[in-house]
């Protein structure tokens, strides 16, 4: 199953990413991750993308193509891959077109008032990206999963995430259509709702497409 993950910055898609990745046995590929591990280890790419990150801006289009395209070459995604983060935009969605077929486009529509909220209170595990709000953490700096590290990711300030909000909205969220015209939109909608609520519906949906 080759699939797509689509859905405002907070949406929750890294927690569905993982939960999709883990039952259909497919490789989570988020381009986010691949941009952090880069600046964290001072790669050339990592140079670059830095300074795109930090503003909420999109690193620019070849990079990121020629990225997921090697990507997609690994031995690893021959029983099919989970993109989280890419495309981003029209351009990056038909670079992908000549080089992958897509299955299925799970779409997570959210109400953008929770957003901001989420995006700023969100804490990250170093170790395995899982995802928490410091709201339920009563004071916690490990992970439950791992007992990894917590850490703000430094794009999840107020000025970033009105960056990111904008990007996705000028951008992103045209894809929707783009998509939903090639009949592969699976539509959700995101919820205060624990995020295995929210699960539950895609892989209800995700069982029939397999
Ligand atoms: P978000 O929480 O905003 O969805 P991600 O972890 O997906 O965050 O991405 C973090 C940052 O990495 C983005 O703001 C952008 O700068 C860069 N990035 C990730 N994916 C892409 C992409 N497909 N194209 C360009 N830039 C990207
Ligand atoms: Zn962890």
């Amino acid at each position: 199953m080759k699939l797509i993950l689509l859905g405002a910055p907070g949406a929750g898609k890294g927690t569905q990413a993982t939960k999709i990745a883990d039952r259909y046995g497919i490789v989570h590929i988020s381009t986010g991750d691949i941009f952090r591990a880069n600046i964290k280890a001072g790669t050339k790419i990592g140079l670059l993308a830095k300074s795109y990150t930090e503003r909420g801006e999109l690193v620019p289009d070849e990079v990121t193509v020629d990225i997921v395209k090697d990507r997609l070459t690994w031995d690893d995604c021959k029983n099919g891959y989970l993109l989280d983060g890419f495309p981003r935009n029209l351009f990056q969605a038909k670079e992908l077109d000549t080089f992958a077929e897509i299955d299925g486009v799970v779409n997570i529509n959210i109400d953008h008032k929770l957003l901001m909220d989420r995006l700023c209170g969100r804490r990250v595990c170093r170790e395995c990206g899982e995802s928490y709000h410091v709201s339920t953490l009563n004071g916690r700096t490990t992970c439950e999963r791992c007992g990894g590290e917590l850490y703000q990711r430094k794009d999840d300030n107020p000025e970033t995430v009105d960056a990111r909000l904008a990007v996705y909205n000028e951008q992103t969220a045209p894809l929707i259509d783009y998509y939903t015209e090639k009949g592969i939109i699976l539509n959700f909608t995101g919820s205060e709702a624990p995020a295995d609520v929210l699960f539950e519906e895609i892989k209800t949906v995700l069982d029939r497409l397999k």
